[in-house]
């Protein structure tokens, strides 16, 4: 059985993270959407907020063999905990290769058996970051074709600025 880990930290899943998710699913019997626990990200959703909104989006989607999950620590131990040989990753620009190429080198150190697929969004998606849609929605714009739409009206309603 192919097992994958797409860990991030989605804060919020996006269109491009669901774009990457579904050519994930192509390739794997599960998929483990985890979120990580990392406070020194200092995330403006919860964990347990995140993962219940992929498990939304999941059922919306209707996409199977999708796990949403939480994890803190070492990613690469997370992996073998679950039974995973693969980590799902996305790459946007030039600018995110710099970075995964970074972590990519970590990680085979640490578990060489462990291997990272990439994926890239669809184009229209390719620009879209957890960080814009932060911004953008603090100034109470539309969120419809940036987050999946049975997240909009949670999303919007905590991050409009009061
Ligand atoms: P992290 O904090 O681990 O980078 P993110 O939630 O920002 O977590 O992203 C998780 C993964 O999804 C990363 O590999 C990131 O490059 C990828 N990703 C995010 N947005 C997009 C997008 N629009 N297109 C393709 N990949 C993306």
């Amino acid at each position: 059985m192919r097992i994958c880990v797409y860990p991030g930290s989605f804060d919020p899943f996006t269109l491009g993270h669901l774009d990457v998710l579904k050519k994930a699913i192509t390739l794997f019997d599960k998929v483990y959407v985890s979120v990580l626990n990392n406070s020194a990200k200092n995330p403006v959703f919860t964990v347990e907020e995140r993962v219940r909104m992929i498990e939304q989006i999941v059922e919306s989607e209707g996409l199977e063999n999708v796990k949403p999950s939480s994890f803190g620590g070492l990613l690469v131990d997370y992996v073998d905990r679950v039974g995973a040989g693969y980590i799902i990753r996305g790459l946007r620009a030039i600018t995110d290769f710099e970075y995964e190429f970074q972590i990519d080198a970590m990680n085979s150190r640490m578990n060489p058996s462990v291997n990272t697929v990439y994926f890239m969004a669809k184009p229209e998606h390719s620009f879209l970051s957890s960080s814009m849609i932060r911004e953008i929605a603090s100034f109470n714009a539309d969120l419809k074709g940036l987050v999946p739409d049975c997240t909009i009206d949670f999303v919007a309603e905590r991050l409009r600025k009061k």
